[in-house]
């Protein structure tokens, strides 16, 4: 994914930050003390929530897809994901945009619960169009954008990021999962990727392990058994890359 080519080597100033859960996004709130802006830039009945408040040298907007209207749960998922991230960068015109989340994790591929990592590539795993070329474009495997200093400085593990829109896993999403070589399975990277690429924004996906996937426990059972504890991992690392981005440019990241 190219990096924006205008203000490559300035500081960044604003970045976007897209989150899927309330769980996942109120503790980066209370930390960077955000405040809701009460004249949101997303039409008008949208649950969509924006977040925002300045930090060192930078503006933060934390977007957060907000309740689903008809059954009052968390609006996760490709759809919410992808329109809120369009909204959001066409309102705000951010530098940077940076996916944080939980995700299920293969063991066998090096995942542990509580590990962060950083994905190099996001795909899809349940857009299957066995018809040649269409079967790329449902794959949709795209870049994220690169930082090796970033990575190096905080000691992130990398890995592919595979994105499909169910929480389980059925055996041809599994292979499928496979078959894009990822160690983290989620429900949003690839569709914020995505829009990202589209709008020419430079990506990030940090992403924190709440489950195993190569394990006998149920996934749902250990998603809810560990989101707290592993959300307060990912708010930590959430809140080390915004400190090792403040002052930077895109290019130093
Ligand atoms: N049942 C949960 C909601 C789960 S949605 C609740 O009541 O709170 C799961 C969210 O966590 C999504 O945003 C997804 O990106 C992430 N996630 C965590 N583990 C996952 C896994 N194993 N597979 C897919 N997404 C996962």
């Amino acid at each position: 994914m190219a990096a924006a080519q205008s203000g490559e080597e300035q500081p960044i100033s604003n970045i976007l930050i897209v989150i899927a859960m309330q769980t996942e996004a109120q503790p980066v709130v209370n930390k960077f003390e955000l405040i809701e802006d009460p004249h949101s830039p997303f039409p008008q009945g949208v649950p969509w929530v924006r977040y925002h408040g300045k930090y060192k040298d930078l503006n933060i907007n934390l977007i957060w897809p907000g309740k689903d209207p008809i059954s009052g749960v968390d609006s996760v998922g490709t759809i919410s994901s992808a329109l809120v991230t369009y909204a959001a960068i066409q309102a705000l015109q951010p530098d940077l945009i940076i996916n944080a989340g939980t995700a299920g994790g293969f063991k066998a591929r090096g995942a542990s619960v509580g590990d962060i990592f950083i994905a190099s590539d996001c795909a899809f795993h349940d857009r299957r169009i066995p018809i040649p070329v269409f079967d790329l474009y449902g794959v949709g495997s795209r870049k994220a954008f690169e930082t090796p200093n970033l990575v190096k400085e905080l000691d992130l593990k990398v890995a592919k990021l595979s994105t499909g829109d169910s929480l389980d896993m059925t055996e041809q999403d599994e292979s499928s999962i496979t078959a894009n070589d990822a160690t983290v399975k989620d429900m949003d990277g690839a569709a914020v990727a995505y829009v990202a690429d589209l709008l020419k924004v430079p990506a990030i996906f940090v992403k924190a392990v709440t489950d195993i996937l190569d394990s006998d426990k149920p996934t749902a059972e250990e998603f809810l058994q560990n989101l707290a504890a592993v959300t307060a991992a990912l708010d930590l690392a959430v809140e080390k890359v915004i400190n090792f981005i403040n002052g930077k440019s895109i290019s130093e990241l």
